[in-house]
């Protein structure tokens, strides 16, 4: 983003303190559409006042909320998740210029986003103790699980529906306020949800939204207020998040990046394998913390696979997101595009065999920040381009003999997020699953992401904490347990 400019009539970009729609009196940066580079809004930087005045509303929100029946909670987010999809169009659409996504990958991701909220929609059964009578003579015991107070949710640009929605409908539902801080590089998917929130019912202080970056998350984690801070984003400031909020008392979970490995096995079925692979590394532009960057291919898998590779990448339709037929939208903002370029310049440096260029693709030369699918062939994994995450369309291939190889590639990584195998073997898909050094595993599937009910559980630098999102890990984040030892005469 750029300073501030006046010249065109920009879209606003409010906050919500206490149920209220607030323009924010901080610093304004501008927004722009990564499919156009046209500038579409102010997104502001929330005075230190803007975010305290916050905390204090959810502060105060929660004694009332905590003792709201749970049924009564979720009812107000059943009611959200219809608002929502009554509103899918304009959401979609939001997503799209603000992320670059396409029409497809935007309503992908919001569906995935509403599985979020049914997921919470549970906590009445999500959120029971458990008893055992007679633990002692005349003594039974049962534990009952309690919400913990203010919660605060901090989101990536990558997703700007569907992140925010792994947090605040289950801590909400769990009893908690909340505090999001989304991307400041997508926050107005967020406000939309906000507002149809309030529209849904949600009580004033329950559901509060500020906006801005590191000064404002640095106020988000030392307020006394605040209980629990979950965060995705990259690993360097998942890192941060974890140590500072840990080191002022908070309950953190913090997922950070990745680079996930899909190993192809000679015996595997090429196309299905060419398309899964296709969608895992080009889907979302490669900006998805589950996306294949690296294929290793076992044996004679190799040649055939890289050759149908590179004419899928050939075929595939680079442009903007809003417009029928694209494959492939923009990266988010021209940096980025500058750091994935940067990449591939040094992949060659490195020594890659340059497969498909994405830098000599047409649409990059326009104003949109767009990258064309570029594959690295005979990639070594000890370079950079191999290690580090470049979250952008950018697939190295690695050669490797054989699966014991595969799987000591991956464990060489800093990540552990995820990684796919690519077999008709089962024995080859056993010693996969159980060997590799990653937290969600594909079989034959390239993007593994857990349905809601199952935590997203990164491993290694991929994840910060204990308790992962969603799923019973999430339930249990959002919660703390209450045992209760009791004696009755019989
Ligand atoms: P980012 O780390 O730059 O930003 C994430 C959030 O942190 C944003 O809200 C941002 O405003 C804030 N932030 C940025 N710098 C900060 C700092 N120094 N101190 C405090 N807060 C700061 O990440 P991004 O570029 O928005 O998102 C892409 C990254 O997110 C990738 O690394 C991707 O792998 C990761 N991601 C991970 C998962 C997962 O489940 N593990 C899911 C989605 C995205």
């Amino acid at each position: 983003m750029t300073p501030s400019a006046t010249a065109v009539e920009l879209k606003a970009c409010p906050l919500y303190i206490n149920g209220k729609r607030v323009i924010s009196s901080g610093p304004k940066d501008v927004q722009h559409n990564p499919a156009t580079g046209e500038a579409v809004a102010e997104i502001p930087r929330c005075t230190p006042e803007e975010i305290s005045a916050a905390v204090e509303a959810a502060h105060a929100a929660f004694p009332a909320w905590s003792r709201t029946p749970v049924v009564q909670r979720c009812k107000v987010l059943f009611k959200f998740r219809e608002l929502l999809e009554t509103n899918a169009e304009e959401l979609v659409g939001l997503i799209i210029e603000e992320n670059g996504k396409t029409r497809e990958e935007a309503q992908g991701s919001f569906d995935r986003g509403i599985e979020c909220i049914e997921f919470a929609c549970g906590a009445p059964s999500l959120m029971m103790g458990d008893t055992v009578d007679r633990v002692g003579t005349s003594v039974d015991s049962w534990s009952t699980r309690y919400p913990i107070g203010v919660c605060v949710g901090i989101t990536p640009f990558n997703f700007p529906f569907m992140v925010p929605l792994w947090m605040f409908p289950l801590a909400i539902a769990c009893g908690n306020t909340f505090v999001l801080k989304p991307s400041d590089k997508v926050p107005r998917t967020a406000v939309r949800m906000v507002e149809l929130a309030h529209e849904a019912g949600m009580p004033p202080g329950v559901l509060n939204l500020v906006h801005g970056a590191k000064s404002t998350v640095d106020i988000l984690l030392t307020h006394p207020h605040v209980r629990a801070v979950s965060f995705v984003g990259s690993s360097a400031v998942a890192k941060y998040i974890y140590q500072t909020a840990a080191n002022n008392g908070k309950r953190v979970q913090a997922l950070g990046g990745a680079k996930n490995h899909s190993v192809v096995l000679p015996d595997a079925d090429l196309k299905s394998t060419v398309s899964a692979v296709m969608g895992s590394s080009f889907g979302c532009a490669g900006e998805r913390c589950l996306a294949t960057s690296v294929v290793v291919a076992v044996g004679e898998a190799g040649d055939p696979l890289v050759k149908e590779l590179v004419r899928a990448a050939d075929n595939l339709t680079v442009g903007n997101g809003c417009e029928a037929g694209t494959g492939m939208g923009p990266v988010i903002t021209d940096e980025a595009k500058r750091r994935i370029v940067g990449y591939i310049d040094l992949a060659e440096k490195e020594g890659a065999t340059l497969a498909r260029d994405g830098r000599k693709d047409p649409v990059c030369g326009g104003n949109g920040y767009f990258v064309g699918p570029t594959i690295l062939d005979n990639v070594n994994p000890d370079s950079r381009v191999a290690k580090e995450e470049i979250f952008g369309p950018v697939l190295s291939v690695i050669r490797v003999k054989n699966i014991k190889e595969a799987l000591e590639v991956i464990s060489r990584s800093e990540y552990g997020n995820a990684a796919s195998v690519f077999t008709r073997s089962g024995g080859a898909a056993r010693q996969f699953t159980q060997n590799v050094t990653a937290g969600m595993v594909g079989i034959n599937v390239g993007v593994p992401a857990p349905v809601a009910f199952f935590p997203f559980s990164g491993w290694g630098n991929s994840f910060f904490g204990d308790l992962h999102a969603l799923g019973k890990d999430g339930v249990h984040f959002y919660t703390e347990t209450k045992v209760v030892t009791c004696r009755w005469p019989d």
